[in-house]
């Protein structure tokens, strides 16, 4: 199923995120983390990519699990990073022989101690589009930074480029992580100003203990942090329960408000914890 489709006939629509184990013995776990998290009310769920990593490999195996084991429409990542023309055009191949539908189509970044030519196929998400559509019937999905990409000079140029990939084919659009829904609203109130009309569902990541913190601040590309975020963290992060709690309070206070304010979609970055999932959409699940 396409997600677009998804989006034309719902909203909210809840997806969440799973990552590929590093080593192929962790795929089991990952398998079982997916089927307890399909049957919370998602309407799909996506699949990342570690470009040159021994893990790249494994997107394609969750995805096709996740379509035909679970019945929960597929989104697998797919990177510039990393990857000749031919290595792009080889994976939208094995893609389409799964009968993956929908791809997420990324630049990607440099990944650890990779010293090969960064993008030595396309250097940019629009490029990839534009091989992906040509390849063949897929529902494409575009990368959105509210904050600004930190390779950007500002947020204008930063949305001038997105109008570049929406027009190439982006069917919907995934924000990066953010923490302050205002951020997120004078954001896309800029892109339907540029004439950005495609679905936008938002990124939330639910903190749920201390050792994320500094990893979502570097995943996020400096996402801001609101004073009673931060005040949250210092308050309890010491306290490993008392934090997870209120982390997953504090994200479904967010998707609240932004269901509120009429969002598309909700991606929650479940970092494959069914838990964290399970509390999230078990509060909230009459609001999708
Ligand atoms: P692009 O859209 O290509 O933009 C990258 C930068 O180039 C921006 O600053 C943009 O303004 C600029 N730019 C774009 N087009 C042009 C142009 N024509 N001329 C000049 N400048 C231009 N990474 C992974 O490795 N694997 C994943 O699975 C993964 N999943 C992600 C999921 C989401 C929802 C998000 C938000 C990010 C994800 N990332 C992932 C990280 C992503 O790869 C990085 O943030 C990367 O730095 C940018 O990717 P992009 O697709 O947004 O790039």
């Amino acid at each position: 199923m396409f997600i677009k489709d998804i989006f034309s006939s719902k909203k909210p629509v809840l997806s969440f995120e799973v990552f590929p184990p590093k080593q192929d013995s962790g795929l089991d776990a990952v398998f079982s983390a997916a089927e307890e998290m399909s049957h919370l009310p998602i309407d799909y769920m996506s699949v990342t990519y570690g470009a040159g990593g021994s893990n790249a490999k494994n997107t394609a195996r969750i995805a096709s699990y996740l379509n035909d084991n679970l019945s929960v429409p597929s989104l697998a990542h797919l990177t510039c990073a990393a990857n000749t023309k031919e290595d792009i055009s080889n994976k939208i191949t094995e893609y389409k022989n799964l009968g993956i539908e929908n791809i997420l189509a990324l630049r990607g970044d440099k990944p650890k101690d990779y010293e090969g030519e960064l993008f030595p196929g396309y250097k940019y998400a629009s490029e990839l589009v534009t091989a992906i559509k040509e390849h063949g019937d897929f529902c494409v999905g575009g990368a959105c930074y509210p904050e600004c990409h930190p390779n950007s000079p500002n947020i204008d140029t930063d949305i001038n480029n997105l109008k570049i990939k929406v027009d190439a084919g982006v069917d919907f659009l995934v924000t990066q992580m953010f923490f302050d829904n205002d951020q997120f609203y004078n954001f896309r109130d800029k892109l339907a100003k540029k004439g950005i009309n495609v679905p936008i569902t938002a990124g939330i990541m639910p903190l749920t203990n201390a050792n994320q913190i500094q990893r979502m601040a570097i995943l996020s590309g400096g996402a801001s942090m609101p004073a009673k975020f931060v005040r949250m963290i210092s308050k309890y992060q010491d306290n490993p329960e008392a934090l997870k709690q209120a982390g997953i309070a504090y994200a479904v206070d967010q998707i609240i408000d932004l269901i509120s304010n009429d969002i598309n979609g909700i991606h929650l970055y479940t970092m494959n914890k069914p838990e964290t999932a399970r509390k999230i959409v078990t509060v909230i699940n009459s609001l999708f």
